[in-house]
């Protein structure tokens, strides 16, 4: 009997009512948070923010606004349907309610536009949609405003207090996200610009050392050409284009190999390689400059037979380069060692050592450094731009091992360890 009292009282239906749509507001307001909080792409995030600011306020229509800060005005960041020809549109800061709104940090509730003269009408004329009445809130992130959340409407509803207030709450948690994710846009923008510049970089290195390639050739092929001859002041003349040439060279391959400074595991293409052959391998290139020195290559091969699961030929460039140094820095007459040995069940250690300038202690680790030098790079005679050690080192690593370098001091010579792992990939 109670009950059928309940039920007809028009009074308490309509109080039911009213805590009906409160619970439903309250729901939509936690389920939003998560979607906000989740969100990291704009457009998604400002199209939920919309349509939730248009369902808690019960309005037919909803927008975003955000402050540009390129451009120094506030523009449409987003629309609902009906008014998306808006996007993008820019309102004057005096002579707008969400001016008005963006200026005084408040909101600000127009039942009747027309009676508003702060209202802006050509935005109406822009989109056909007649406003009636609208609520807007600012967007305020950290102490910033960012922009204005509105709710717009064709009817004249009186806007409740509680309105505004769910419209605040909603707009404090949507500006942090909003902010959010215009970072992370604005971090992609760069990325993807850095990522195009790094290829352009990339590509032009590339053909930029290929066209310079062959004309050194050529250059490389005449000269050598006439240092034969009898004729012994052309013959002196030709080994100094011949040496000019050949340092060019060196660094036109120096260029080439920019791209390993990045080098990773993934790029390499492993194989199980025996350690001995691969070696000797490696030496053939060093061994003709280094002869032409003077120098004496001794080589200590492994005890046993080691196989090893390398990318043969990253890890030759990185020897390679380590055993060219040693032939550079090391004057006439040296003695250069490629040693190999077991260091323990898990790892090989390769060691060139040389009796050429040495290294001081304090520079033994800057010199892994991209572009470093010990001398003066305008006044040393040795040509070179100080990457071959910064590339050994990245390709090395990505072969999971380790490389540094030890010496006694000037003169007292140089020794380059370096480590692999004897398994560096597991099958
Ligand atoms: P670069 O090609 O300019 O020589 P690297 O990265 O190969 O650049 O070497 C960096 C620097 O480390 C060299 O310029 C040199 O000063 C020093 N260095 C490298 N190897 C040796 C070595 N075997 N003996 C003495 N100094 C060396």
């Amino acid at each position: 009997m109670a009950l059928h009292m309940t039920e007809n009282d028009p009074q308490l239906t309509n109080h039911l009512d009213n805590l009906e749509r409160k619970i439903s507001i309250l729901d939509t307001l936690t389920r939003i948070s998560t979607v906000l909080n989740s969100s990291l792409r704009l457009k998604p995030l400002l199209s939920a923010l919309m349509d939730t600011a248009a369902h808690i306020v019960d309005a037919e229509a909803a927008s975003v606004l955000l402050w540009d800060q390129k451009s120094g005005d506030l523009r449409f960041a987003a629309t609902t349907a009906g008014t998306t020809a808006l996007t993008g549109k820019p309102v004057p800061l005096e002579g707008s309610i969400a001016g008005l709104i963006m200026r005084e940090r408040r909101a600000v509730a127009v039942e009747q536009v027309a009676d508003e003269p702060r209202h802006y009408a050509k935005i109406d004329e822009e989109s056909d949609f007649q406003t009636r009445s609208i609520l807007g809130v600012p967007l305020i992130s950290k102490d910033r405003i960012i922009g204005v959340l509105e709710a717009i409407n064709k009817r004249q509803p009186p806007w409740t207090t509680e309105d505004i207030d769910y419209l605040e709450i909603l707009a404090a948690q949507a500006a942090v996200a909003i902010e959010t994710a215009q970072l992370v846009t604005a971090l992609q923008k760069a990325n993807d610009e850095l990522n195009r510049l790094d290829e352009f970089k990339n590509e032009f290195i590339a053909i930029a050392s290929h066209e310079l390639r062959t004309p050194l050739s050529i250059i490389l092929g005449y000269a050598s050409f006439l240092q034969e001859t009898n004729d012994a002041s052309v013959s002196q003349n030709a080994a100094k284009v011949v040496e000019g040439a050949l340092k060019l060279r060196r660094i036109i391959e120096d260029l080439t190999n920019l791209r390993y400074f990045e080098e990773r595991k993934a790029a390499l293409q492993i194989t199980k390689v025996d350690l001995e052959t691969f070696l000797r391998e490696v030496l053939l290139d060093p061994v003709a400059v280094a002869d032409a020195q003077g120098h004496q290559i001794e080589f200590i091969p492994p005890p046993t037979n080691i196989e090893v699961e390398i990318d043969r030929g990253r890890l030759g460039m990185a020897l390679t380069n380590i055993l060219n140094n040693a032939v550079r820095f090391t004057p006439k007459g040296g003695i250069i060692t490629l040693k190999s040995e077991y260091h323990s069940p898990t790892e090989v250690r390769i060691t060139v050592t040389d009796t050429g300038i040495g290294i001081e202690q304090e520079e033994l680790k800057r010199i892994f450094g991209k572009f470093y030098q010990v001398e003066d790079h305008m006044t040393r005679k040795i040509g070179g731009l100080g990457i071959g050690l910064s590339i050994t080192r990245a390709l090395v690593e990505a072969h999971g091992g380790r490389i540094w370098a030890t010496s006694k001091g000037l003169n007292q010579g140089s020794t380059f360890i370096l480590t692999i792992p004897i398994s560096t990939v597991k099958r």
